[in-house]
C-alpha cells in the first residue's frame, strides 16, 4: 500500500470536519457502525457518543494503564473509582490508518453519511441530558487535532454550563500536525494550557521509523515529527501524557529500537518515560479483519519490545520514581 501523504490528506480532511464560522464539528455516529458491536454498553447521546469504562489492566509484563483515570481523579480531587468512566465523542476524521485502530476506517474519512454536525454546546447539552454522567469527557477520534478548536470550544461550553469545576476534559492527539499552533489564537492556546481540569495524551506510534510507517501507513520521515510536536506541546505548559505502541514488522529490531526510542524521549525531558504508558495492542472487533501474517509478527514484536522497555525503565529510574502515580510525575525541565 502506498504511504499516506499526511500533510495533503490532513488539509483535505480539515474543512470537511469543522465549520469554524458556526463552531460546528463533525462527530462520528457510532450507532449503526461496526464499532457498535465492540462496545460493552450501547451508544448514547443520540447514537453519537459512548460510555467508556477504563479498566487499566494489561497482560503481564505490560504496565497498568492509569490514563485518564488518575489525572482526572487528581485534578478533581476524587477517588479513582469515580473517574473510571468517560463520556466519549469521536471526531469523524483521521489522517492515518493504523492497522490496530479500534475505530472502523469508515468513521475516519469525514463522511457525512456516517456522522453529524454539532457545536460544543450541543455536545455538552447531550452529556448533561444522558442518564449516566461520567465525570470525564473524552474528545477522541479520529484525530482531534485536525480540528484543534474542539478542545477550547468544549472548555467554553463547560464553563457556560457551570460544569468546569466538576467535569474533567481529556483529549487524544496522534502527533501528526501543527494545527494546534496554526489554527488556535494565542488566547486559545493559553486557555488549553491553563484550564485546570484538562489533560491530553499524545500517542507515539512505533519505536522507530520502520515500525511507525508499518503501523500508520504514513511516511517514515514523520516518525521524527512526533518528537518535535510533543516537545512543542510540552512547552505550552499543558498537562501532558503519552502512549506508545510498540508493534513493528521486525522483532529483531525491537531491542535496539526501544533503547533508542527511550533515548529520544529523554532528550525531550529526562522524565518523559515516566509519563508514558506503553499500550499493548489487542486483536478484537474491527481489528481482527486487518490482521494477517505481517500484523501477527508485529504483535510478537511488541512483546519483545515491552521486555526491553521494562529492563530499561529499571536501569533509568529508581523504584520510587517508577511507583509514582502518573499525574504526580514532575517534568525535569519545568
Ligand atoms: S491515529 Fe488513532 S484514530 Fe487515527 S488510525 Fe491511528 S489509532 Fe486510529
Amino acid at each position: 500500500m502506498a504511504s499516506i501523504e499526511t500533510d495533503s490528506y490532513s488539509a483535505d480532511l480539515r474543512p470537511k470536519a469543522i465549520r469554524p464560522e458556526t463552531r460546528e464539528l463533525l462527530i462520528s455516529k457510532i450507532e449503526g457502525s461496526d464499532q457498535e458491536f465492540d462496545l460493552t454498553s450501547p451508544p448514547n447521546a443520540g447514537g453519537y457518543g459512548r460510555i467508556r469504562h477504563f479498566r487499566g489492566e494489561q497482560a503481564a509484563p505490560w504496565p497498568l494503564n492509569p490514563l485518564p483515570v488518575l489525572p482526572a481523579a487528581n485534578r478533581l480531587g476524587l477517588d479513582a473509582e469515580l473517574t473510571n468512566t468517560a463520556q466519549v465523542f469521536q471526531n469523524a476524521a483521521c489522517n492515518w490508518r493504523c492497522w490496530y485502530c479500534y475505530v472502523p476506517f469508515s468513521l475516519l474519512s469525514a463522511n457525512e453519511a456516517r456522522s453529524g454536525w454539532f457545536t460544543a454546546d450541543e455536545l455538552v447539552a447531550m452529556y448533561e441530558a444522558s442518564d449516566e454522567r461520567p465525570l470525564v469527557i473524552d474528545c477522541s477520534g479520529g484525530q482531534p487535532d485536525l480540528v484543534p478548536e474542539w478542545v477550547p470550544w468544549m472548555m467554553d461550553a463547560l464553563v457556560a454550563a457551570g460544569l468546569s469545576d466538576q467535569v474533567y476534559l481529556w483529549s487524544d492527539d496522534n502527533l501528526s500536525n501543527d494545527y494546534f499552533w496554526r489554527y488556535l489564537t494565542p488566547v486559545q492556546i493559553e486557555q488549553v494550557a491553563t484550564y485546570a481540569n484538562y489533560g491530553r495524551v499524545a500517542c507515539f506510534k512505533g519505536f522507530d521509523e520502520t515500525s511507525f510507517a508499518f503501523n500508520t501507513k504514513a511516511d517514515e520521515s514523520l516518525f521524527g515529527r512526533q518528537f518535535e510536536l510533543f516537545e512543542k506541546l510540552l512547552k505550552t505548559g499543558m498537562d501532558l501524557y503519552a502512549y506508545a505502541t510498540l508493534t513493528g514488522p521486525n522483532p529483531s529490531e525491537a531491542r535496539a529500537g526501544t533503547i533508542l526510542f527511550l533515548d529520544r524521549l529523554q532528550q525531550i525531558d529526562e522524565r518523559l518515560p515516566l509519563r508514558l504508558v506503553p499500550l499493548r495492542i489487542e486483536v478484537f472487533g474491527v481489528v481482527e479483519r486487518r490482521v494477517h501474517a505481517p500484523e501477527r509478527v508485529a504483535l510478537e514484536t511488541q512483546e519483545s519490545a515491552i521486555a526491553v522497555w521494562n529492563e530499561e525503565m529499571e536501569k533509568r529510574f529508581t523504584a520510587e520514581d517508577r511507583a509514582l502515580p502518573i499525574p504526580l510525575v514532575e517534568w525535569s525541565a519545568r
